[in-house]
């Protein structure tokens, strides 16, 4: 019988993250990473909008606020390291009215708080900058904010933590806990020291079969993107409207993508399970049940203005509209190019069951032997290798 020190759930950029730091700081350790699909990275981790968020929207005691600025250096010099695309085309945020200029100035305090570079640009200057873009007296200019491939860095991070040592193990979902050091999975038992539950969309499930996580439901949100494959806009950067700071989501805005497509989305549509990507792809009645009942009890209390949310989402389907949120922030420019969907992705959003909240920071809860990390959401790929050497140091 063979004891792992660390057996890691998740093959995403946290799982993965979670690997290279303990193989760092405990070289001799034993790590075994499970993943249930065929490779990693298939669920958020290669399929999110692959910005390097710069560190600017989070409060400064947040761990957000903390991990975002380093994990986008280390994050760059990653990429840097392996070859990989970066697409250094920086991001503004603009104003479409002067009801908005407040939000700006909130966010450059909190840029300031957290030590994140951001330049003011009147308007005439971002017009000579960036020609598409438009805004109302003055936007804000984030020069750290790059675009990577998500896809290329997680291929690139598995094979380096396996280099280290690690032992990854596809296809091989967690199915139970057995007891005080052991699991069951797909592939048979494993026993272990430590147990790291890094699974995104199922990490709340795990994390209460082991006593942790009890205060939290994930409700999952999915994101879907309209792609200009060949640019006919013009993109030049990223293009942010001023978000609404109450809720985690950054609002519709464009994309520039490592390959230099342009892509605008994404939505945070409620999703009704939780790889409910297209059609009935991994249907799962229990949860559908388990979502409709708490979306059902949000939209009744209308909790964070859910039913505006909810409405106000969906009505993103129609792509017009869609398209109509996109090019308040832009000047004419050749839409047509938008044509097709692109592969969407959906966030482990976790809620508070008590306070019927949407956590906005991560939450890592260790219960004897084991240590969960919940709500992993946005920048947490930015964010992959500063939180989880964080992590280790804190927790193993
Ligand atoms: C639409 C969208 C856009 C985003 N844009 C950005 C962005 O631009 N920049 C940014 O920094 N962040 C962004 N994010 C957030 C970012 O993608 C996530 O924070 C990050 O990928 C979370 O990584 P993870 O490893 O926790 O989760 P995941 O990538 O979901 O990995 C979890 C893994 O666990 C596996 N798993 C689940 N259950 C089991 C089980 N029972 N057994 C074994 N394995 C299991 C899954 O298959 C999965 O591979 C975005 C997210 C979305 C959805």
């Amino acid at each position: 019988m063979h004891v792992y020190d660390y057996l890691i759930i998740g093959g995403g950029i946290i799982g993965l993250g979670l690997a290279k730091a303990l193989k760092t700081r405990y070289p001799e350790a034993s790590v075994v990473l499970i993943e249930k699909e065929r490779s990693p990275g298939a669920h958020s981790s290669g399929r999110n909008s692959g910005v390097l968020h710069a560190g600017f929207y989070y409060t400064a005691d947040s761990l957000k606020a903390r991990f975002t600025r380093e994990g986008n250096a280390t994050m760059h010099a990653f990429c840097e390291e392996n070859g990989l695309k970066i697409n250094r085309c920086g991001k503004v945020v603009v104003a479409q009215n002067a009801g908005e200029l407040e939000g700006l100035e909130e966010l450059k305090r909190r840029g300031d708080a957290n030590g994140v570079a951001l330049e003011w640009m009147s308007e005439e200057a971002l017009r000579a900058r960036f020609p598409e873009a438009k805004t109302f007296q003055k936007a804000l200019f984030s020069p750290s904010t790059s675009t990577v491939n998500p896809k290329e860095v997680v291929k690139a991070l598995a094979l380096h933590v396996k280099a280290l040592g690690v032992e990854i193990r596809t296809q091989c979902a967690y199915e139970a806990r057995l007891g005080k050091d052991a699991v069951l999975t797909s592939q048979g038992p494993l026993f272990f020291n430590t147990l790291i539950n890094a699974a995104g969309l199922y990490a709340d499930t795990i994390a209460q079969e082991f006593g942790a996580g009890k205060a939290y439901v994930i409700i999952p949100f999915k994101g879907i993107y309209l792609k200009d494959a060949h640019n006919h806009m013009g993109l030049s950067t990223n293009i942010y409207p001023v978000p609404n700071l109450a809720n985690p989501f950054l609002g519709v805005h464009y994309t520039l993508t490592a390959e230099g497509a342009a892509k605008i989305g994404p939505t945070a549509i409620p999703a009704l399970w939780r790889e409910n990507y297209q059609g009935v792809e991994n249907f799962s009645l229990h949860e559908l049940g388990q979502i409709a009942w708490y979306e059902a009890k949000l939209f009744a209390t209308n909790a964070f203005g859910f039913r505006a949310l909810a409405v106000e989402e969906v009505r993103k389907y129609q792509k017009s509209y869609f398209l109509g949120l996109a090019t308040a922030l832009t000047h004419e420019r050749d839409h047509n190019g938008f044509d097709a969907w692109s592969e969407p992705g959906i966030r482990a959003q976790l809620l508070n069951t008590d306070t019927l909240e949407l956590v906005q920071d991560f939450i890592v809860e260790r219960e004897g032997n084991t240590v969960h990390i919940l709500n992993a959401v946005s920048p947490a790929f930015t964010c992959a290798f500063s939180f989880t050497e964080w992590v280790v140091e804190e927790y193993m």
